[in-house]
């Protein structure tokens, strides 16, 4: 089997091309290394450099190989920039993923895994919050990748396009022995702040909002392992081989941790003292995003294997130690 990864040299792309190739598939990676790393590809698979939407290229990248699958991780992900430039967003995401289809469709391409996210609930009336929970964003992000869900549900009713997408909430740590793991250029996410202070690179964090109705005033997030999160890729591949309906899947792992509750675990882990300040509210931030993933657990058989903080920290530590200025060498 062929399967070709969108964005594969990006974070969650190059951990699931890795454990494609780790299971014996052919992977073909595209990416315009805008925002990804060519270092982050695993070397075993084929890489195009490229935009999806350039059509030419996507094209001729179909024409080039005998694609069975796709997984399409290649878009942009920052709810803060989101907010500030939204029409970036709605041009990537969803006219990205409208030259996408229509490739497919043209090389009777029928099987598609993409990346959606929590985002696209927005500041949600139940928690945890289930794939039926009311779809409203609260910032262009959220509304990009639920514009997109839409897409692919015409795609599927005109064209019999089966996809799966995955919800994701919040994703943290590196590949365990720590060769691949995260690197944003600006670095805007949580887990990978708090570690740059950790080691010295950052004097401090600033914690974005302290008043928000939660157990203690700061947000509320709900962290899966990046392999675990690529694993559950593989999983909705296999789901659709088998001949299954389009679907949605939330994947969290039902807890929800506090910012500050991130910042005493990640003490922990690295012994260091994490200084931090809280700061005014990130615009677009929802308080609270906690998944229910009891559909992905019963439906695609998804298990995943790191279930505590510190030890999902414990991989991001790993990889940061090791790599202090990310893929730059
Ligand atoms: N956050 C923070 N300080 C930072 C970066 C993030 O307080 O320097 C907060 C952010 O406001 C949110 C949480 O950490 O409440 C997770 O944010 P992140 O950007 O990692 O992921 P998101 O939830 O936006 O997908």
């Amino acid at each position: 089997m062929t399967i070709l990864v969108t964005g594969g040299a990006g974070y969650i792309g190059s951990h699931t091309t890795d454990r494609l190739i780790e299971q014996g598939t052919d992977v073909i990676v595209v990416d315009n290394l805008l925002t990804g790393h060519r270092a982050a590809i695993n070397p075993k698979a084929r890489f195009y450099e490229g935009d999806v939407r350039d059509r030419d290229f996507l094209e001729g990248v179909f024409t080039k190989e005998k694609i069975d699958g796709v997984v399409h991780f290649a878009a942009n992900s920052l709810v803060g920039e989101s907010m500030k430039d939204p029409l970036k967003y709605f041009d990537n995401n969803d006219y990205g993923f409208i030259v996408l289809l229509e490739t497919m469709v043209k090389f009777d391409v029928k099987k598609l895994v993409f990346s959606s996210t929590a985002a696209t609930y927005g500041e949600a009336k139940e928690i945890p919050i289930t794939e039926t929970t009311p779809q409203v964003p609260t910032n262009p992000y959220g509304e990009s990748k639920l514009t997109m869900e839409k897409f692919a549900h015409w795609a599927d009713v005109a064209h019999d396009l089966k996809w799966v997408a995955l919800r994701y909430f919040n994703v943290a740590g590196a590949k365990s022995d720590g060769s691949i793991g995260e690197d944003h250029h600006p670095e805007t996410h949580l887990i990978p702040i708090v570690l740059q202070v950790a080691s010295g690179k950052r004097e401090k964090l600033q914690i974005f909002g302290g008043d928000y109705a939660t157990k203690d005033g700061t947000n509320v997030r709900d962290y899966v392992h990046v392999i675990d999160l690529a694993d559950a890729h593989i999983e909705a591949l296999n789901y659709l081989s088998e001949g299954n309906d389009s679907s949605a899947f939330n994947l969290g792992s039902a807890n929800g941790f506090s910012n500050l509750e991130i910042v005493e675990a990640a003490r922990k882990v690295t012994k260091q003292p994490i200084p931090y300040e809280i700061a005014d509210r990130r615009p677009g931030d929802p308080s609270t995003l906690v998944a229910s993933s009891e559909k992905a657990r019963e439906v695609l058989g998804w298990k995943p294997n790191y279930d505590d903080m510190e030890s999902i920290i414990a991989t991001a530590w790993t990889w940061t130690q090791q790599h202090p200025n990310g893929y730059e060498k």
